[in-house]
């Protein structure tokens, strides 16, 4: 019996089966120079490839965004061109031309810093496989030999390859590659198959046919476990299946107290998917549409157009809310297409609103797709990192030019659309009282929140433990955020990650906070939590959380070991 331990949990759950060893297809790929004569051939069946690989994605995008975005990469005229001019100019075969290619590609994904661009890497390369199995007529499926439930273990799995399982067999998978934002993690969620990525070591480990307990929840892999461990497991497995039973059937019923305190349940996304795989949780809306991965997954700043019908998309699936928070690039997030100069402190540096406001065409290409698609739904507009009233007010009167540059064009938009800030920023809180008169509402961004009153960057491990938002100064902050709103007649939500954080619940509840929104996953058993709590309970809980002045009391007062 061996036990590994992995902190990437793609899908909660917990299964036991035997192995699967998922055996990659290798490719080879000869280098071979062309004759001037050839160089039409191998163009020819280059495009014969692209064609075919678009062909048989159209099919898979019809009910796969992530099949969408790649049919767009495979008809992205840069990648195209690129291939074409190494086969005509370079006279290569064509396919070493599409590997140089597609390898720059791969480079420059994995050379960025941020976790989700980089994960763009295991896409490319998925397109790439594509193209090369139907140049070499290669169509074998590495699945076609299981014939019974398994777990599978892979270096990493592509989404054409999730796409090719019989989902009748797989109770679960482990991946040695891939994080919790890649292409493969979001699909194991959306299918609810238990899943964990990043176990280093993994394929040392395993062999074809070990029964393994896979407990993604919690990170743990158990290898060849005894009779004993196998009925511990067996035990978890059921109380777990029966809860998420449980949970789901309450899906339906509001987010309101024992003792009949309401309030909004939201989903954070960053796509349009997102929104529809929380649909089942019967969501009050969204409180976070993170706009910036749009601008991330393209390969240019997507145009009005191009941000229009994706906002519109949005809206029509959620009438209740949808709150579109401008583009919030820099600190930890680039784009592949833009050029950004090299700081000393991306967090505190050129990132979010201020980028925006700099970027002046850019922004208003954002703020009238939104106000466009406005007409459709209940949108809500959101700026990110503000610490100034200045900057509240430039921004709120770029918006302002936005809105009469549609009036004289009598192009529609919700002339009651709430404009609402990020508290995310110290300065935002101590001058909360004032923004609170500026602005329909609040949300509060506790990932950056506490890095920036506490001093610790929220992406350094080696002081990840100082990370934390129940320290007495974030939660005063909170609580402060709270009442401002309040007084001033407005509501206050949260979008940051403690909002989904089942220890904090009851304490934000008590705080008054209005809207919880967090990734799908978390809500229904947020909702169960809210709907067995008393508000008034949390109430004095929360008045005494706040009287305390150490991180260990306030553990204390909610029962946190
Ligand atoms: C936050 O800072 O809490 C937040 C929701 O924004 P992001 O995590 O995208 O910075
Ligand atoms: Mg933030």
């Amino acid at each position: 019996m061996k036990f590994l331990k992995v902190d990437k949990t793609a899908s909660k759950g917990i299964v036991i089966g035997k192995v699967y060893l998922v055996q990659k297809t290798e490719f080879k790929v000869n280098t071979v120079s062309v004759t001037e004569d050839d160089v039409e051939k191998e163009i020819v069946r280059f495009e014969a490839a692209v064609t075919k690989v678009k062909e048989d994605l159209i099919p898979l995008a019809e009910t796969n965004p992530i099949f969408g975005a790649h049919l767009e990469m495979v008809k992205d005229i840069t990648l195209y061109d690129s291939i074409t001019v190494k086969i005509k100019e370079d006279k290569y075969n064509a396919e070493y031309a599409l590997e140089t290619v597609t390898g720059e590609f791969i480079q420059m994904f994995e050379s960025l810093e941020d976790e989700y661009m980089r994960e763009r890497a295991a896409d490319m390369k998925d397109i790439r496989d594509r193209l090369l199995s139907s140049l070499q007529g290669i169509t074998s499926n590495p699945f076609e030999k299981i014939k019974e439930p398994v777990i599978l273990v892979a270096e990493d799995l592509s989404p054409s390859d999730t796409a090719k399982l019989n989902l009748k067999y797989v109770l679960g998978f482990i991946t040695r590659d891939g994080g919790v934002t890649s292409h493969v993690s979001i699909m194991a969620k959306g299918l609810g198959i238990p899943a964990l990525v990043g176990a280093t070591d993994i394929l040392k480990e395993v062999k074809e046919d070990d029964t393994v307990i896979l407990n993604a929840g919690s990170g743990e892999i158990i290898i060849n476990p005894d009779s004993d461990t196998v009925n511990r497991y067996q035990n978890l497995k059921s109380e777990y299946d029966k809860r998420q039973m449980e949970l789901t059937k309450q899906g339906h019923l509001p987010a309101v107290t024992k003792d009949g305190r309401k309030v909004s349940l939201c989903v954070n996304a960053g796509n349009v998917q997102d929104i529809k795989n929380a649909l089942q949780y019967h969501i009050d809306g969204v409180g976070l549409f993170r706009s910036e991965f749009l601008y991330m997954e393209n390969t240019h700043f997507p145009t009005e157009e191009e941000q229009f019908s994706v906002y519109k998309e949005a809206a029509l699936l959620c009438s209740e809310e949808l709150t579109i928070r401008t583009l919030d690039i820099g600190g930890d997030k680039s784009l592949s297409y833009y050029r950004f100069e090299k700081e000393e402190n991306p967090f505190l540096g050129w990132r979010a609103i201020r980028i925006s406001l700099e970027l002046k065409d850019m922004f208003k290409d954002q703020l009238r797709a939104i106000l466009r698609a406005s007409a459709y739904g209940n949108i809500r507009i959101m700026f990110p990192m503000i610490i100034s009233p200045e900057e509240l007010r430039m921004a709120k009167e770029i918006l302002k030019e936005c809105q009469e540059e549609l009036n004289n064009r009598n192009i529609p938009w919700n002339k009651q659309i709430e404009v609402g800030m990020m508290i995310e920023t110290p300065a935002s809180v101590i001058l909360a009282e004032d923004f609170a008169k500026e602005v329909d509402f609040f949300s509060i961004g506790t990932n950056d929140l506490t890095q920036y009153i506490l001093a610790v960057d929220r992406g350094n491990k080696k002081i990840s433990r100082m990370y934390n938002s129940f320290h007495p100064s974030v939660i005063r902050s909170i609580a402060r955020i709270i009442k401002a709103a309040h007084d001033n007649n407005i509501k206050a939500g949260m979008c940051g990650e403690f909002a989904g954080d089942e220890k904090a619940v009851l304490l934000l509840l008590g705080l008054g906070l209005d809207e919880f929104s967090m990734s799908a996953g978390e809500i229904p058993n947020i909702k169960n939590l809210l709907r067995n709590a008393s508000y008034e309970e949390a109430v004095n809980l929360a008045n005494n959380v706040c009287e305390k002045n150490t991180l260990n009391e306030i553990y204390e007062v909610l029962g946190i070991n």
